[in-house]
């Protein structure tokens, strides 16, 4: 790999790069072209010794530092990352195939946003004074203790950073275990937050499948475990971490609808639906790939939509005016294939897209279909690609039953300008995470993070110290111990 950025090992230990090449071999695939980049090992169960005895170690000096001290270091990382954004944005693309365009912007940059945000929080977190009559009592905020992170591939420094920025600023320390099909970015950030004074041990990344994930989860040493990943992952996770009785947090999948009432603004709307389908390529958790469309505006949206796709330029992704890439893998892109047949074969009608494009790497062109029922295959599950589904409804009411006849509840979107409206259907949503008249922001202020099968837990956000500490109660007793004999 040429990027000067690349990683120097498999792992991050105890503050230095390790490499143990007993472990197995990861082939690290270019999206773009197909071609492998690079070779990793798994870690093997040395290398998961070292990471947890280093993070336990580490993880009491940690806690005992003030606020001031540890906020400090985490806000010099951010200062660091915006300074590398490209260098890190062109690994984050070698890494997921997204386009640098994205990446620039929305990836190194949003782990600056968190390491910024919860550095600046550190110093704030306190426990309160409870009064009793004569006695008292107070809360000491106290870290949780060593937290596993597990990332999905979408989004690899962001979630490096989401979950290890809030997990540092409470005084815990972090295992952080990066998708198989993108652990690079993760990496850099833990060679960053070194850079920036952490402490060794604090910050480590250990490669690996699931089977490595699970030996983490499993350890009795570890407190707290935040995954984003699918729902079946979740699943096997939360019943893992329930074991010890650990701490959880989970981002999980989604299959979010977003409502375009016939009074919205049209070009906003097709927008909105853009953002909520296509950034990405498609493989973003909270996407409103169920966009519901009042009846006297559909031909009109699928109209601006299409022309609007047409302009898409899908190219090479280090090319910054290239603003749609590949998907991540050639098993990603075989998934999404498979659920545009069952779309088709279901009697969806395929508008546009559909295809996959005749270049080297997993290109698969912006898909859009329309007559889309409820019942149908695309219109239930994840697909986790760029294939839209466009539903028809006539009435306030009716929408809402069947934007909530989900077992997920990630993300929800309206559009319209009747204020009133919005803000019922926001409430009326069964969703984390809502947006009206707008589509998949997550700045740092705002919590983020799903109902039902979608998750538990809430990440940024001030929410999120809530998930990496604990509160210790103490009575204070002013008089006489009061006892019956
Ligand atoms: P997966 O659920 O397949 O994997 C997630 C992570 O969990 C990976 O690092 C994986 O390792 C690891 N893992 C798998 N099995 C276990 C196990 N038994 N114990 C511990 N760890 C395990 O998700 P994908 O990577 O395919 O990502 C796509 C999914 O993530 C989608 O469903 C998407 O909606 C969701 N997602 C949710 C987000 C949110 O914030 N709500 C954001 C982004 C994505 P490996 O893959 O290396 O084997």
């Amino acid at each position: 790999m040429s990027y000067q950025s690349q990683p120097k090992a498999s792992h991050f230990v105890n503050g230095a790069y390790l490499e143990d090449s007993a472990g197995a071999p990861i082939e690290v695939i270019y999206p773009a072209t197909g071609k492998a980049i690079a070779r990793l090992h798994a870690a093997t169960p040395a290398v998961i010794e070292a990471a947890l005895s280093a993070a336990e170690t580490a993880q009491k000096q940690w806690a005992a530092m003030s606020g001031t001290e540890r906020g400090r270091i985490l806000r010099r990382a951010a200062d660091i990352m915006r300074a590398r954004n490209r260098e890190l944005s062109q690994l984050e693309t070698m890494d997921t195939g997204k386009p640098l365009q994205e990446t620039l912007v929305a990836d190194a940059t949003s782990g600056a946003d968190a390491l910024e945000y919860f550095g600046g929080l550190a110093a704030t977190l306190t426990g309160e004074h409870i009064p009793l009559g004569q006695d008292w009592a107070y809360t000491i905020r106290e870290p949780l203790g060593v937290c596993v992170g597990i990332g999905a591939w979408n989004y690899p420094t962001q979630i490096a950073c989401w979950k290890g920025a809030p997990a540092l600023a409470c005084g815990n320390a972090m295992i952080f275990k990066p998708s198989e099909t993108t652990p690079l970015s993760a990496l850099k950030v833990a060679e960053i937050l070194v850079e920036a004074g952490l402490p060794a041990g604090l910050y480590n990344v250990v490669q690996g499948l699931g089977d490595v994930g699970a030996a983490l989860v499993g350890d009795a040493r570890v407190a707290k475990v935040s995954l984003t990943g699918s729902v079946p992952t979740g699943r096997k996770v939360y019943a893992a971490a329930a074991e010890g009785i650990r701490h959880v947090t989970m981002e999980l999948g989604g299959k979010s609808p977003m409502v375009i009432f016939e009074d919205a603004d049209i070009e906003d709307a097709v927008g909105g639906a853009i953002l909520g389908n296509f950034y990405s390529s498609g493989q973003v958790c909270s996407n409103g790939t169920r966009v519901f469309v009042q009846r006297p505006i559909l031909e009109k949206f699928l109209e601006r939509l299409t022309a609007r796709l047409a302009s898409a330029v899908i190219g090479d992704p280090m090319d910054e005016a290239t603003n749609f890439g590949p998907l991540v893998s050639q098993r990603q892109i075989e998934i999404v294939q498979g659920f545009i047949e069952k779309g088709k074969a279901e009697g969806a009608r395929l508008v546009t897209g559909g295809k996959r494009i005749d270049r080297e790497g997993y290109y698969l062109g912006p898909t859009v279909f329309a007559d889309v029922t409820d019942d149908m295959t695309i219109a239930r599950e994840e697909i986790f690609g760029p294939v839209l589904s466009v539903l028809t409804f006539d009435s306030e009411e009716e929408v809402l039953e069947r934007a909530n006849a989900t077992p997920y509840g990630l993300a929800a979107g309206v559009f319209t300008r009747d204020l009133t409206r919005a803000h019922r259907v926001a409430a009326a949503f069964e969703a984390g995470t809502c947006y009206i008249n707008t589509y998949n922001l997550a700045p740092v202020e705002m919590p983020f993070g799903g109902s039902k099968l979608s998750g538990v837990g809430r990440e940024n956000s001030k929410a999120a110290i809530e998930h990496y500490s604990q509160l210790k109660s103490v009575y204070v007793a002013m008089g006489p111990v009061d006892a019956p004999f």
